[in-house]
């Protein structure tokens, strides 16, 4: 008898290790693993530039990855549900598997391809393949979401979940015939400008080298980590982000690999277990965004604090594009905009600089800034984005609060104290003695000619005076406070 074949649709779990759509379908038989583009049912969030590159790559590898198992991908341009049927009619495939997505329009597209293959009596089943503890698993007492990270956190802590990875099939049976495939080229996901040419020395994409970076990450860095996340001048993060968000590595696998870290620590009395602690928290922030977004859909781009619908944000086309191209005349706020340019990721210390530099000190609207980094980032990701910019706007759950307005000098002497990152990003600042780096304009005529800087020549002026700039933003704050 030959074995039922089954349709793994391949979406944000680009790996084989740990998949469990996947790992059903070999237990099942043979399978067809097929990834359908179709970025006009993504609603309003279709991929950025910098994430079409990081798919190629990511999908390039996918294949290479099932070809050692005797299988290989199959390409599709969308729509999904007409692909999938196309599929199953020409394959004879049974049943349809997958991972689920938690962002709205990929919820919505999912309820109704299920409701649809199963109403014609296709079996379709979906898995758990990219959360600990999925939205609606962690709940209040009264039943509800969580909208402050530290009880959430603790709930997921407490709750009683084992996070064990599945085993990697060895082999992925293929079907009698393999039906037509799109070539990966077709789906025109690089960029036709070349700007994407930091990236290749920035990244290595794939599972393979998602599953390197995090064993190099626990064996170098994890111990210094609550030290080195926020500091600009070292990589003292895992950089797994695009790498998670592209579920080339699942986060099951990065808890049992730092609980086993943790173990040893434990054992050897070390005081490794601090970086790793704090570590698994941060996995644990991806946890709670990916938990707001399902539970707030709206928060992409409406603040989840109601009073900021009437914040007085400023619109200015000029301001906005300075930001983008790190041309604000604060250093370490340009640096880390050219960082994100050239090689499509920031640390997070800095991607919270500039988001409060964007909101508070230039108070154009969080929602400009958020379609930037979605545009720009190789991580880019519907929960963890809009987290991000909601906290720092003041507007989100658990947020900063408006009023923290942060320091642009103040965040440089701490993130970058030798001021190796701004002389990196900023070259024609290298020059500047260090407590001049971060604020060139207040360089004598003498030191700015020493080092070749000119004012509005090489290097912009302040577009705002920071404190000015500071008073005016906490102004419009007590505005919304007060009505
Ligand atoms: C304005 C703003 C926008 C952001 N946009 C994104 C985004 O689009 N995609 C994205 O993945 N992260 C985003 N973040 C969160 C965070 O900055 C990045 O996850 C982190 O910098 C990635 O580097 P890393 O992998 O070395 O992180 P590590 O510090 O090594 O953390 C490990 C993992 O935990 C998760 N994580 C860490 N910090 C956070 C956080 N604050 N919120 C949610 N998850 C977190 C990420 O998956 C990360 O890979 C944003 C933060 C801010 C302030």
């Amino acid at each position: 008898m030959t074995k039922p074949l089954t349709i793994v649709w391949f979406r944000q779990d680009l790996r084989i290790a740990d998949q469990p759509a996947l790992r059903r379908a070999v237990d099942r038989g043979g399978v067809i693993p097929v990834y359908i583009w179709a970025p006009e049912e993504e609603g309003d969030w279709p991929l950025g530039g910098a994430s079409r590159w990081w798919l190629h790559h990511s999908l390039a590898s996918l294949d290479e990855q099932l070809r050692e198992r005797g299988s290989r991908l199959i390409i599709r341009r969308g729509p999904t549900q007409a692909m999938l049927d196309g599929l199953l009619e020409e394959t004879g495939a049974t049943a349809v598997y997958w991972n689920r997505r938690y962002e709205p329009a990929a919820i919505e597209r999912d309820k109704q391809v299920k409701a649809t293959l199963l109403s014609r009596g296709v079996p379709a089943e979906s898995f758990n393949g990219s959360l600990l503890h999925e939205p609606w698993t962690v709940v209040t007492k009264q039943g509800g979401p969580y909208q402050v990270f530290t009880p959430f956190w603790k709930a997921c802590l407490t709750a009683d979940v084992r996070h064990e990875t599945l085993p990697t099939p060895r082999e992925v049976t293929s079907p009698a015939k393999w039906p037509k495939s799109l070539s990966l080229d077709e789906l025109e996901l690089l960029p036709s400008i070349p700007w994407d040419a930091g990236f290749y020395n920035a990244w290595n994409v794939g599972a393979p080298a998602a599953e390197r970076r995090l064993q190099q990450f626990i064996s170098e860095a994890i111990a210094r980590y609550h030290e080195d996340r926020d500091r600009a001048d070292v990589d003292g993060s895992s950089l797994l982000s695009p790498h998670l968000h592209f579920g080339e590595l699942s986060p099951r696998q990065v808890w049992t690999a730092v609980e086993k870290e943790l173990a040893k620590s434990q054992a050897l009395k070390s005081k490794s277990g601090k970086g790793a602690e704090v570590f698994l928290k941060e996995v644990g922030w991806r946890e709670f965004a990916h938990h707001l977004l399902y539970h707030f859909p709206q928060t992409p781009t409406e603040p989840l604090r109601e009073q900021f619908r009437h914040f007085p944000w400023r619109r200015s086309q000029q301001d906005l594009r300075a930001w983008q191209r790190g041309q604000t005349g604060f250093p370490i706020v340009d640096a880390a905009m050219r960082h994100l340019w050239v090689t499509g990721y920031m640390p997070n210390r800095m991607r919270m600089v500039v988001a409060s530099f964007l909101t508070k000190d230039l108070r154009l609207p969080w929602q400009r800034g958020a379609e930037w980094f979605w545009e720009t980032l190789v991580d880019a990701d519907l929960a963890n984005n809009t987290l991000g910019w909601q906290w720092t706007a003041g507007c989100g759950a658990d947020a900063a609060p408006y009023f923290r307005v942060f320091n642009p000098t103040m965040q440089a002497e701490k993130a970058d104290p030798d001021g190796e990152y701004i002389r990196r990003w900023v070259p024609e600042l290298a020059k500047l003695p260090t407590k001049r780096l971060r604020e060139p304009w207040t360089a004598t005529a003498e030191e700015l000619a020493a080092a070749g800087v000119q004012l509005g020549m090489n290097y912009p002026p302040p577009i705002v005076d920071h404190h000015e700039a500071r008073d005016a933003a906490l102004a419009a704050y007590e505005k919304i406070r007060a009505s």
